[in-house]
């Protein structure tokens, strides 16, 4: 591709509205234009990038015996109101109706269709395992499309779906795409990781989300140097902590005037924070919770939701701390609340002695609270936030923290779809089972953008080789110059004819104007072909993602840079 022909707008200014740096650089690099918030037009450089990443995933796929379809994106409603999803799934749906004012909704996600799809053909064990995807756009109306591709309201995904026979079956299948997963973000050139994930309401060991790391993620993961362990904050299972055993002393109220925090009154009382009992008093759809942890812990609000099995679940005000709880913000407290209340502790509240917690009164506190002894727990389980350096669950070493991009998913469903929509097979008794389930999905489009998440610079993108629109750009220092134009179409030509998409940059521009394009659109590698060229036979290959310069002749070059793409 000569750079005179090709469509990509670039911008000297990063655009106000763009918040995260994939969203700046792919917009100033011309490869993506807003049509709507969340929704965009993915311009020449962007759908080469897209296609390659779309071509790594279907390799993958199909060498694990996934085998491609095309589903429809227009779901009617009947599909959803058989698994209740229609209602479930809320205001995050598109719907739309037709001229007959039938429902439809544009889809999000394609368990329900894909089970139909399935159930009406196979009827045989012998027709299982079957794996199948798709490469499509989805449709979310996420509440804050920001962040450009990374949260799209239309974006394209990778989803899979496999059905078994049983479970062994399933965990079979679970393995291979977690395989194919790991195989994909390795080609695609991405710092990655698995990490055990929150099942949500379907439970189990079952779901693994993939992170690109990179400082801007939305998610917080733990992961240990030590053994493979990793995992997503919300998710992560904690092992009790022990305290040193106390003889349990007399509860005594104690004036703690105007001390609320959990700071105020370690301060008040000159003891740590491993001595308090911190409660937190929530509304959910099951009736008022108080949830307590040690004072020095933080509540996981998701693991709480998971134990309650609740639907909702939100921070009581002021308001309702007085009149559901009988209590008084700042001083809430398992002993004296209202007996509606459903106390819900953690395991390492459990373990403590002495301890200090809110009485339930204005400036008051109890003091010698052993948990045991002085309140009762409806649900005693792990409800707390994992924390750097906390220990491994797994090898008691120190965890470590960092941020993540989810770019896939892999999901254990087992038979909840194929319960509710009815998808059996007939087993080798003749005996009717439902097919057990998985799905597995992958952005395609946040894994372009994460990409540029994790390799960018002042100048712009630093694109992996593997999925950079081109791999190279061939730069003559001066268009007028003919030599140098001859040299440089002559490298073109011969990088291109070698299987090297290498673009030409031919326009009537400054060199640094292009070298700025080059640096932002993010070749992997840059060749300038100046004075050099002609008169010492040596051309410039400068290398993107370290600012490394080679000189190399004319006769040596090709062979070098097939040499030197194989390391980025
Ligand atoms: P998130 O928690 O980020 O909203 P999700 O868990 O709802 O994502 P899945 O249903 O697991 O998403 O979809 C599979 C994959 O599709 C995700 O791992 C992610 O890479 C991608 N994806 C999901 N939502 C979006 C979106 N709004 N824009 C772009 N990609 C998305
Ligand atoms: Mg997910």
């Amino acid at each position: 591709m000569r750079l005179t022909q090709l469509y990509a707008p670039t911008l000297r200014e990063t655009p106000a509205d763009a918040e995260v740096i994939s969203h700046q650089l792919m917009l100033r690099a011309g490869m993506i234009r807003k049509a709507a918030g969340g929704v965009y037009s993915y311009l020449p450089l962007a759908w080469r990038t897209l296609r390659k990443i779309e071509t790594i995933v279907r390799e993958e796929m199909d060498n694990k015996g996934g085998q491609e379809l095309l589903m429809p994106i227009m779901q009617p409603a009947e599909l959803w109101l058989e698994t209740g999803r229609w209602h479930v799934y809320g205001d995050e749906m598109f719907r739309l109706k037709d001229r007959h004012q039938r429902d439809f909704c544009l889809g999000p996600t394609h368990e329900e269709m894909i089970t139909t799809l399935v159930r009406a053909d196979v009827r045989s064990y012998r027709q299982l395992p079957l794996m199948l995807y798709q490469i499509q756009n989805k449709y979310r109306d996420e509440i804050r499309p920001r962040f450009g591709l990374m949260r799209g309201r239309e974006f394209i995904m990778k989803d899979l779906y496999s059905f078994d026979r049983d479970e062994a079956g399933l965990e079979e299948s679970y393995n291979k795409m977690y395989d194919a997963y790991t195989r994909i973000f390795s080609r695609c050139g991405l710092k990655f990781r698995a990490v055990e994930a929150d099942a949500g309401a379907i439970g189990g060991s079952g779901t693994h989300e993939f992170m690109v790391i990179a400082d801007s993620g939305e998610a917080a993961i733990v992961y240990c140097e030590q053994c493979d362990f990793a995992a997503n904050v919300e998710k992560a299972e904690l092992k009790p902590i022990e305290s040193p055993e106390e003889t349990l002393l007399p509860l005594e109220l104690k004036d703690t005037p105007g001390a609320k925090t959990i700071h105020e009154i370690t301060a008040f009382l000159q003891i740590s924070r491993e001595k308090t009992i911190k409660a937190l008093a929530y509304k959910t759809d099951k009736g008022p919770v108080l949830a307590l942890v040690r004072g020095d812990h933080e509540l996981n609000d998701i693991k709480l939701q998971n134990q309650l099995g609740c639907l909702t679940l939100e921070l009581a005000d002021e308001k309702a701390v007085g009149a559901e709880f009988d209590s008084i913000a700042g001083f809430l407290g398992p002993i004296g609340i209202n007996k509606d209340v459903m106390i819900v502790a953690d395991t390492t509240v459990m373990n403590l002695f002495n301890a200090v917690c809110g009485a339930n009164q204005l400036d008051k506190h109890w003091l010698n609270v052993n948990p045991n002894r002085d309140f009762k727990a409806a649900i005693v389980a792990d409800i707390r936030l994992i924390q750097e350096s906390d220990p491994c669950p797994r090898c008691g070493a120190s965890l470590l923290t960092a941020r993540g991009i989810e770019v896939g998913q892999v999901f254990k469903l087992f038979t909840k779809y194929s319960t509710a929509l009815k998808a059996t097979y007939l087993d080798d008794n003749g005996k009717e089972k439902p097919m057990v389930m998985g799905c597995y999905g992958v952005g395609v489009s946040r894994t372009m953008a994460a990409a540029i998440e994790q390799n960018y610079d002042e100048n712009g993108i630093i694109w992996p080789a593997a999925i950079a629109p081109y791999t190279i750009a061939v730069i003559p220092i001066s268009h007028k110059d003919a030599a140098q134009m001859e040299a440089a179409v002559k490298i073109y030509e011969e990088l291109n004819k070698n299987g090297i998409e290498t673009v030409l940059d031919d326009r009537n521009e400054r060199p640094g104007v292009k070298f700025k394009d080059a640096d932002l659109i993010g070749y992997p590698l840059r060749i300038t072909v100046g004075p050099k060229a002609i008169n010492e036979n040596l051309v410039e290959v400068k290398v993107r993602r370290n600012g490394q310069v080679i000189h190399y002749t004319i006769e040596e070059y090709l062979q070098a840079v097939k040499e030197l793409l194989k390391t980025l």
